[in-house]
Formats: structure tokens, C-alpha cells, sequence
């Protein structure tokens, strides 16, 4: 007998986009082989927790058998390939999805090993096969850590371009991609106690064009796999490469690589790093709704029939499923025909009772943590949605329940939920501890700072009340509350990484 070891297994779904029977199988899966339910990330993907190692072959298979996979979903390669769900510029996003997916693509490891594992289980070496896996871009070694790319289509910044290892913000005119400004180095993770280690903003430097975006992206890759750090874990990431080395330094090497140079930076503006809830009628003339899931967690816990009510919508819908870089998911492509139908599931089910949430829950994001991250020092997911609930009481008191402010919640400073880009933000100390984050802006492309550290729910509680007063009394018209606690003295503005901790 042997012991019943569960696993995580996490399926890459570039853009995050997906077909209702996609869907069907992914709930499936949930249903099968996980605990009961699906999780969506924040990278686009889905997770499925608590499936048993015996049922690992089996439940894998189900998922490639539906063109999904679980290839370079985790690893030292590059990730799921983030992009903006768009549903407001249908005719921009069809094109920016387009680019996303080849990029994948483009940059999916070539090793047989993981079908001979997981899919058929048969050895593919034959007797002329020297054994060497032919990786031409990430080699024998692979990459010195995990690589992420995310694409934006401004106004919107939902995938937190300036996260990215290489991000890339759409540029396009009258419906049509122009092309890509070029973002380098960014990066969320840190370590507590440690201030050689830090959040990090993609620095933007230069445009491309659209039939340029691969070969940008497979020499930075390259790059990162020449000079990345191999010795210390800590510092292996992209961002360090690039800070230690300089920008000036990693563009030169970029156009040698190339042989050719990027144009110059063009004009871009981003208004929130949200999602935007509801229906909305796309250029295509095709209807998109966007529901809040929060904190990712499609279940029928606790009353809720969210699952249920997906899976009746994926059997009836035409369109495609779309996970946005928040956790949230868009019913997108609804045609005109269906659209009642939809709308009928929807409510019956409860689908769009979070769209009566507060400001601050609509805005809010936590990382799964407690039980099933190991990496996990404090409750993220789990507890996220309580403490919302004492926050939103001072809220309401001070009448800013309607006041969108980001929040987000991890369990370690790994900071898979992007704390370090939230208005306000939470990481885990130890239980029932956070360090306590304020002064990103509302569009993500400034970094929060630390304010308090180790602190538990009453000290956090005490601590923003006076916060929300002033806030409440002293805002100027339309001003966010990154802003705000910056203008107010509360905290410093950081808008390099290097000075986080300073
Ligand atoms: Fe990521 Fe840390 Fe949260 Fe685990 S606890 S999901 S590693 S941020």
C-alpha cells in the first residue's frame, strides 16, 4: 500500500481562452479527479488541487485529449502567455490572441519526455535516436528560472504588463495592430528578510511590429538563458539579469541578437489593472459578459451553484470562455440569438450576484495559499473574502463602498496574486500575520510600499481606519487611494524596485 499523494496539476490555456467543450472537460476534470472544483489563476490558467497520484495519468490524458496541456504550465521555461481577453475591441483582440497563441507556441519546450510519460508511455527513442533532446532555443540546461509574457491592450493593464519578465502593450489604430511597445524585466517575487530581493517594473524599450514579436521575444528568452544567474535561486530571475547588468545593456545585446533595432517607445495610456463586470456588446457585435469569481474558485460550496451553472452554460453556449488575468472569467462571443438563454442561466444560477459586491471585493485578489500551497506562511484565499467583510463595514461607514481600490492577499512574498501591484496589499508572515502594503497606483505601473510589518487582523483593522477617514475626507476629485497615501505622506511613491526597500 502506498500513501494517497495528492498533486497540483495546473493546464496552459494561452490568453486564457477556451471552448465551451474545453470548459466541459475542465469541469470534469474538477469534478473527477480534483477536489470538487476548479481554480482559475491569475495567469490565465486553471488548477485543479487534491488530484491522487493514481489518477494522475488518467485525468492528464483527458486533458491533452482536449488540446489542452499541462506542458510549461510550471518549469524553467516560459510560462502560459498572458493576454488581455478584450471583449470591447473584438477585432484588436482577435488579432493580439492570435500573436499570444503563436508566441506559445513558438516558445513550448520540445521534449518528448513529457508524452512518453504522460500520454501513451511508450519510449519514442528508436535505435538512430542519439537521446538528445533538441531544445533550440532553450538548450541542454533550460532556463535559470520560470519565464513569464504578457500582453496588454491599453487602456486596459489587466495582465499587469509591467509584472512581466517581457511584456508587450498592444498599439493599434482604428481596429487595426500597429504593432508592440516592448516592456523588459519585471517581476513579483521576493523573499521576507532578504533586500537583494525585490518586486521589480518592466522597464519599456522600444516598438516592434507585429511579425517582429516572435524573434523579440525568442532572443530575450536567449538571452535570459546566457546570462541569467545559475548559481543563486534567489537571483535568477530576468529582472535581476537586467538591473545588474543595465537596460542600456540588455537593448544592445537585444539589437545584436536581432540584427535589427526596435523603434522608438509609442504613445500608450492605461486606466486600471481591473476587470470591468457585465454585459457589454463587443465591435463584432457579439455580447461578452463578465462575472466575478472570487479569488478564482469555481465550486457548489456553501450554496453556491457557480459550477453547475457553468457547465449548463458551456452545454448551450457557441462562443468561447475567457479567464482574465484577475480570476474573473468572461462568457464571451454570446451571440444575439443566445443571449437570452445566457442571461436566463446566468441569473438563475447566481452567476452575476458578485457584480453586488463592493467596490473593494470586485477589485480584490488573493493566491490560493492555505491548504494546498506548501509555500504558504499565512491564509490568502480562505480568508481574503472574511476579512473583506470588516474592511467593507469602514467602508461603508465612511461612504466609500463604492470607491474601487485594488486589494490583494498571498500567502509568502512569492507574490503570485501581484500583491506588489496593488493600491493595497497583504503578504503572509506567519498565521494570522501580514506585512502590510500600500501606494501602487490603479492602473499597475507603480509599486507599492512596505508600511507595517507582521501585523495581525485587529492591528490592520486599527491601522487603516484613520487611513479610510482621511481618505474619505481629504481625496481630491477622482483621486485613487495609491495616490491619495502617497499624496498624504503616508508613504513613498516607489517606481523602480531597487528602492522597495529603502
Ligand atoms: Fe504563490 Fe506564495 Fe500564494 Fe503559494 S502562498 S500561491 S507560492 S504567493
Amino acid at each position: 500500500l502506498e500513501p494517497a499523494y495528492q498533486f497540483m496539476v495546473r493546464v496552459r490555456a494561452p490568453g486564457g481562452v477556451v471552448t465551451p467543450d474545453q470548459w466541459l472537460v475542465m469541469d470534469r476534470i474538477g469534478q473527477k479527479y480534483a477536489n470538487g472544483s476548479i481554480r482559475l489563476t491569475t495567469r490565465q490558467s486553471f488548477q485543479f488541487h487534491g488530484i491522487l497520484k493514481w489518477n494522475m495519468k488518467e485525468g492528464m490524458k483527458e486533458i491533452n485529449d482536449s488540446l489542452l496541456t499541462t506542458l510549461a504550465a510550471c518549469g524553467d521555461v516560459n510560462r502560459n502567455v498572458m493576454c488581455n481577453p478584450n471583449p470591447y475591441q473584438s477585432e484588436v483582440h482577435s488579432q493580439v490572441f492570435a500573436w499570444s497563441q503563436r508566441l506559445s507556441e513558438h516558445l513550448s519546450p520540445q521534449t518528448k519526455a513529457y508524452h512518453e510519460l504522460w500520454l501513451d508511455g511508450e519510449k519514442i527513442l528508436d535505435s538512430q535516436d542519439t537521446g538528445e533532446v533538441q531544445e533550440p532555443i532553450y538548450g541542454p540546461a533550460y532556463l535559470p528560472r520560470k519565464f513569464k509574457i504578457g500582453i496588454a491592450v491599453p487602456p486596459s493593464n489587466d495582465v499587469d504588463v509591467f509584472s512581466q519578465d517581457l511584456g508587450f502593450i498592444a498599439i493599434y489604430e482604428g481596429g487595426q495592430l500597429k504593432g508592440f511597445n516592448v516592456a523588459v524585466g519585471g517581476g513579483m517575487g521576493m523573499t521576507h528578510g532578504d533586500d537583494l530581493t525585490y518586486p521589480q517594473l518592466a522597464k519599456v524599450i522600444g516598438f516592434c511590429l507585429p511579425e517582429q514579436i516572435v524573434d523579440v521575444a525568442e532572443k530575450t528568452v536567449m538571452i535570459q538563458r546566457d546570462f541569467g544567474d545559475r548559481s543563486v535561486r534567489k537571483h535568477a530571475r530576468f529582472k535581476y539579469t537586467i538591473d545588474d547588468r543595465g537596460i542600456d545593456w540588455f537593448v544592445s545585446e537585444l539589437s545584436s541578437r536581432l540584427g535589427w533595432s526596435l523603434q522608438e517607445t509609442r504613445p500608450y495610456q492605461f486606466d486600471s489593472n481591473g476587470d470591468r463586470y457585465g454585459w457589454v456588446k463587443g465591435s463584432n457585435k457579439n455580447w461578452h459578459l463578465t462575472i466575478m469569481v472570487e479569488n478564482g474558485r469555481i465550486d457548489d460550496e456553501d450554496g453556491s451553484t457557480l459550477m453547475t451553472g457553468l457547465r449548463e452554460i458551456a452545454k448551450v453556449h457557441t462562443g468561447d470562455f475567457r479567464l482574465t488575468a484577475n480570476q474573473n472569467l468572461i462568457i464571451a462571443n454570446v451571440t444575439n440569438q443566445n443571449k437570452k438563454k445566457i442571461e436566463k442561466l446566468a441569473n438563475v444560477y447566481g452567476l452575476t450576484d458578485g457584480l453586488n459586491h463592493s467596490a473593494l471585493r470586485r477589485n480584490s485578489m488573493a493566491c490560493v495559499a492555505l491548504p494546498t500551497c506548501g509555500m504558504a506562511m499565512a491564509e490568502a484565499e480562505r480568508y481574503l473574502p472574511v476579512f473583506l467583510g470588516k474592511l467593507e463595514l469602514i467602508l461603508e461607514e465612511v461612504g466609500l463602498r463604492e470607491e474601487e481600490i485594488v486589494i490583494r492577499m498571498t500567502g509568502c512574498p512569492n507574490g503570485c496574486a501581484r500583491p506588489a501591484l496593488a493600491e493595497l496589499s497583504f503578504i503572509g508572515k506567519g498565521p494570522g500575520k501580514y506585512n502590510m502594503y500600500m501606494g501602487a497606483s490603479f492602473s499597475g505601473d507603480r509599486l507599492n510600499k512596505l508600511f507595517r510589518e507582521n501585523i495581525d487582523e485587529n492591528e490592520i483593522l486599527q491601522t487603516l481606519q484613520p487611513i479610510f477617514y482621511r481618505y474619505a475626507q481629504d481625496r481630491l476629485a477622482g483621486e485613487h487611494f495609491g495616490d491619495f497615501v502617497i499624496r498624504a505622506g503616508y508613504i513613498q511613491a516607489v517606481t523602480d524596485g531597487t528602492n522597495f526597500h529603502a
